[in-house]
């Protein structure tokens, strides 16, 4: 009888499943798999034959799986099992050297399914860009490693204590308040400078470092801070910090001028002035705004016949703070307040950001949208 007037090969159900029986099953399976491999000899039909075996949803080798193995009783299961892998074994080992064969039917066969389209055009793999809020992070920090500061990290989770008491907070101070800030609830049990929140600001990283080192001491601390603000285009609950703190003999309110000019210089262009005037954070004293000349009108506060927009026709923008560390601080950290001095100061990447890219929302930071993304790429 020739191959191709038999019928097809069709998964016998097994009433009998002794090792003989088995056997029996497998070998004509092998038999019926080699025969079909042999006729399968074009395109199509290798496609086909593949198909007809391999096919998870019904395919034979499915098909064996489900009629030999899982209908064998108990004491048979372990050798049907094993037959059924071997075959398994069998069939892909073959359909995979069929491809391998250099001569053969099926084997050219294989090797036109194979065949290569050099004129289709490629997978392109978009590429990634850094996102707008790290990458000016990382040149605040980099305009500051120049200056010789190391980069000092801390946790976002942390305690009353690091995120206010050390930082010269009274304990009626309105940022205690769980208006601006986010605790983590249930611990009233514990004492207030235990409990735990989502750090206001990096400046916890100042007191830690500190605690750590011993002066003199240059280090910024860049990082993720939380508020409890509702987003809005210039307010979110998220936001990024970079601050800064030096401490050693003999820094005065100079050394914080000349640095923060500097680094305003470094990031906005060295025809930027700054200025400085009066302010107050618990931690510094005295303290200070800094203001700079408005980047968008160059400081004259009226551009393109009108007034200006980004700085209110003042022309100046205000940007962070700082000040001069508050000797109480120091009185924390176990530093000697009578021969120390030290300035600190604080910036808002986003903000900076804004500023520097023309952004007119901060949640376009944190929306995720590719198309606002990929501009910075
Ligand atoms: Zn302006």
């Amino acid at each position: 009888m020739s191959p191709k007037t038999k019928s097809a090969y069709t998964v016998p159900k097994l009433k009998d499943f002794s090792t003989n029986a088995l056997h029996k099953a497998l070998i004509e399976a092998k038999l019926a798999f080699s025969e079909e491999l042999l006729n399968a000899n074009s395109d199509a039909a290798w496609k086909v034959f593949r198909d007809r075996w391999m096919a998870r949803k019904n395919g034979v080798l499915t098909q064996i799986n489900d009629l030999w193995l899982k209908t064998a009783p108990k004491e048979n299961k372990r050798e049907a099992g094993q037959l059924v892998n071997e075959l398994k074994q069998f069939v892909e080992q073959e359909i995979s050297r069929a491809r391998g064969f250099v001569d053969g039917g099926a084997a050219e066969l294989a090797v036109g399914l194979e065949r290569l389209d050099i004129t289709l055009p490629g997978d392109r793999r978009a590429l990634g860009a850094e996102h707008p809020v790290i990458k000016t992070m990382n040149e605040i920090v980099g305009v500051f490693r120049n200056l010789g500061y190391s980069v000092e990290e801390g946790p976002e989770i942390e305690t009353d204590y690091y995120n206010f008491e050390a930082l010269n907070f009274p304990p009626n101070h309105p940022a205690r308040d769980t208006q601006d800030t986010l605790f983590i609830a249930n611990q009233e049990a514990k004492p207030l400078r235990e409990r735990l929140l989502l750090r206001t600001h990096t400046s916890p990283v100042q007191i830690r470092s500190m605690e750590k080192m011993k002066p003199p001491v240059r280090v910024v601390c860049p990082g993720k801070v939380h508020r409890n603000d509702a987003p809005d285009a210039t307010h979110s609950p998220i936001f990024h910090q970079v601050e800064g703190l030096a401490v050693d003999t003999n820094i005065t309110f100079c050394d914080l001028k000349g640095t923060l000019d500097h680094a305003m210089k470094a990031l906005f262009g060295s025809s930027v002035k700054t200025r400085f005037y009066p302010s107050f954070f618990p931690f510094t004293e005295p303290s200070a705004d800094v203001q700079i000349s408005c980047i968008f009108c160059g400081g004259k506060g009226y551009r393109d016949g009108g007034p200006c927009r980004n700085c209110k026709a003042s022309g100046w923008i205000e940007l962070l703070g700082c000040g001069m560390v508050d000797p109480n601080v120091y009185g924390f950290v176990d530093y000697d307040a009578k021969r120390v001095s030290g300035f600190a100061f604080g910036m808002g990447v986003e903000r900076i950001a804004i500023l520097k890219y023309g952004v007119d929302d901060i949640q376009l930071f944190f929306n995720g949208d590719v198309r606002f993304l990929e501009q910075f790429g």
